[in-house]
């Protein structure tokens, strides 16, 4: 079965470049627009990895964080956000995330992190 990552962002161009990341590791991405439909997808989906936006619609990404983790607190979420912040960054962190990625990112910055959260949850 193939490994799986929900990525959870409002912006279609930041889904699609995740997206080929995602195929070029061999994983498959699903994606959601906003918080409520991407824990919605965590629920159904079980993926290894998400990634998540801080600014959404309907919710902010850490708020949703903290959603995710109390379903399951083994949950490895990457925050891939614009919000360049120390506060952010330290709230994320707390609120149980293991990665902080600035936007516009480096692709190998995400490979580099896809890959060890794997490592992680293997
Ligand atoms: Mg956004």
């Amino acid at each position: 079965m193939k490994r799986k990552v929900l990525i959870i962002d409002d912006l279609e161009l930041v889904k699609s470049v995740l997206k080929r990341i995602c195929e070029k590791l061999g994983l498959e991405a699903i994606t959601a627009g906003s918080a409520e439909e991407g824990i919605a997808l965590y629920q159904t989906a079980s993926p290894q990895i998400v990634t998540m936006d801080i600014t959404l619609p309907d919710m902010n990404g850490i708020e949703a964080v903290k959603k995710i983790k109390s379903l399951d607190p083994s949950a490895r979420i990457i925050m891939i956000t614009g919000a360049d912040d120390r506060d952010k960054l330290a709230e994320s962190l707390k609120a149980g995330a293991c990665d902080y990625i600035v936007k516009p990112f480096d692709s190998e910055r995400v490979v580099r992190s896809f890959l060890n959260q794997m490592k992680n949850k293997l």
